[in-house]
C-alpha cells in the first residue's frame, strides 16, 4: 500500500483511522452480517448510525435546540436553489460575491427573485474579502448570503458581515468543522461534506427552526422543502447512507482529537508552516491578502507557468499530489483540511525549499 499526501480541494483526504474502521466493518457492520451499503435506511442499525451522527455533530458544533440538522442530497449546489425557495418570502436577498461559489449561488437566486450584490471582490480576482461592516442591506431583504471560505481563491471571512439584523445564510463547505463557531450567528449554515468531512453526495444543512415552514415559493419541489426533510428526519426518501455513515465516523474521530478547539489549534499550526514559508520565499508567492487567508485552502504561484507545471509534476512524483491550482487562479493550491496531518504540510514545505534551491 502506498498512501500519498493528498492536497485535493475535494473530494479530499479522510482520516486514515476512519478509512480503516470502514474497511473493517465493510463485510459485517456490527454483527448484521452485511455492510452499511446493503441495509435498509429504515433498519434499526441505520437508525443508530444517523442518530449518533446527528448527536455527535450537535456536540461538536454545540448546535442549540432550536436548530434542525438535515442530511440532504444534491450537494451544496442544490442548496443554492433551496435557499431562495425556502427563504425568499419577500423575493429579495443580498449576496456578497467573493468567488465562483458565491456567484453561482447568486445567479441561482436570481431565478427566484431579486438577488442584490452587496459587495464584490472580483476586481482583484477575489484575492480578498470585501469590507462588510456597512453593506447596503435594505429592510425588504429576506436574508444576507455569504460563502464563508472560498475554496478556489483561498479566502475566509474572519469576521462575519454586519447583516443589519437580517438572517445570515452561509455556505461553509470548505471550512465545515475546521474550528468552533457560534451557530446562533447564522440562520442557515450548510455545506457539501466532500471538502472537510466525508464522501461526496451529502450536504448537511443546519437551519433555525422558525425558518422551516410550508411557506415556500410556489412550485418548490417536495424534496427541496426543508420542512419535508425535517418532518421526516432526513429520511423522506433514501438518503446517502454511506456518506452519513462515514461522516459519523469522522465526527467520532474529531471528538477523539479533542473537538473543534483542538482542530483549530492544529489547523492554525499547519497553515502557519506553509504561510510563513511563502512569506519568506523568493520563488513562491501566496495569492491572497494576508488578513483574509484561509486555514484550509492555500493558493500560491511562482509567476512562471512552465515552472508551476514542473513543480506540480515533481511534487506528484514525490507523493505530494493534487497540488494543481484551480484553472481560474492558475499555479498551485494546497488544501490542508482537518485530515491532512502536520507531517504532510512539513513534507510539502521541505519539498518547496528544495525546489526553490534548484530553480530560484
Ligand atoms: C465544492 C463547493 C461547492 C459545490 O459543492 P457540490 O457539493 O459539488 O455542489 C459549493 N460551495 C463551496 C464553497 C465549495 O467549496
Amino acid at each position: 500500500m502506498n498512501r500519498v499526501y493528498n492536497f485535493s480541494a475535494g473530494p479530499a483526504v479522510l482520516p486514515e483511522e476512519v478509512l480503516k474502521k470502514a474497511a473493517e466493518e465493510m463485510m459485517d457492520f456490527q454483527g448484521s452480517g452485511m455492510s452499511i451499503n446493503e441495509m435498509s435506511h429504515r433498519s434499526k442499525a441505520f437508525d443508530g448510525v444517523i442518530e449518533t451522527a446527528e448527536k455527535d455533530l450537535r456536540e461538536l458544533l454545540q448546535i442549540p435546540e432550536n436548530y434542525k440538522v438535515l442530511f440532504l442530497q444534491g450537494g451544496a449546489s442544490q442548496q443554492f436553489a433551496a435557499v431562495p425557495m425556502n427563504l425568499m418570502k419577500k423575493k429579495k436577498a443580498g449576496y456578497v460575491l467573493t468567488g465562483q461559489w458565491a456567484k453561482k449561488a447568486f445567479q441561482e437566486a436570481k431565478l427566484y427573485g431579486e438577488a442584490v450584490a452587496l459587495a464584490d471582490s472580483s476586481d482583484e480576482t477575489y484575492a480578498y474579502i470585501p469590507d462588510c461592516s456597512d453593506l447596503p442591506v435594505t429592510e425588504d431583504m429576506d436574508y444576507v448570503y455569504i460563502c464563508e471560505n472560498n475554496t478556489i481563491y483561498g479566502t475566509k471571512f474572519h469576521t462575519l458581515p454586519d447583516t443589519k439584523g437580517k438572517d445570515l445564510v452561509a455556505d461553509v463547505s470548505s471550512c465545515y468543522l475546521s474550528e468552533p463557531v457560534d451557530i446562533c450567528k447564522y440562520a442557515v449554515m450548510y455545506g457539501g461534506v466532500q471538502k472537510n468531512i466525508g464522501p461526496a453526495g451529502l450536504v448537511i444543512s443546519i437551519i433555525r427552526e422558525d425558518l422551516i415552514t410550508e411557506d415556500c415559493l410556489p412550485g418548490t419541489p417536495t424534496m427541496l422543502k426543508w420542512k419535508t426533510q425535517a418532518d421526516n428526519g432526513s429520511l423522506y426518501n433514501t438518503p446517502n447512507c454511506w456518506s452519513i455513515y462515514i461522516c459519523g465516523l469522522v465526527f467520532q474521530w474529531l471528538k477523539e482529537q479533542g473537538g473543534l478547539a483542538a482542530m483549530k489549534t492544529r489547523n492554525e499550526e499547519k497553515a502557519k508552516i506553509l504561510y510563513d514559508y511563502l512569506d519568506g520565499s523568493k520563488l513562491f508567492k501566496g495569492t491572497v491578502r494576508k488578513e483574509d487567508r484561509s486555514l484550509m485552502n492555500v493558493p500560491f504561484v511562482t509567476g512562471d507557468d512552465a515552472l508551476n507545471d514542473l513543480f506540480v509534476k515533481e511534487a506528484t512524483a514525490a507523493g505530494l499530489v493534487s497540488l494543481k491550482g484551480h484553472r481560474s487562479v492558475g499555479g498551485m493550491r494546497a488544501s490542508i483540511y482537518n485530515a491532512m496531518p502536520k507531517a504532510g504540510v512539513e513534507k510539502l514545505v521541505t519539498f518547496m525549499e528544495d525546489f526553490e534551491k534548484k530553480h530560484g
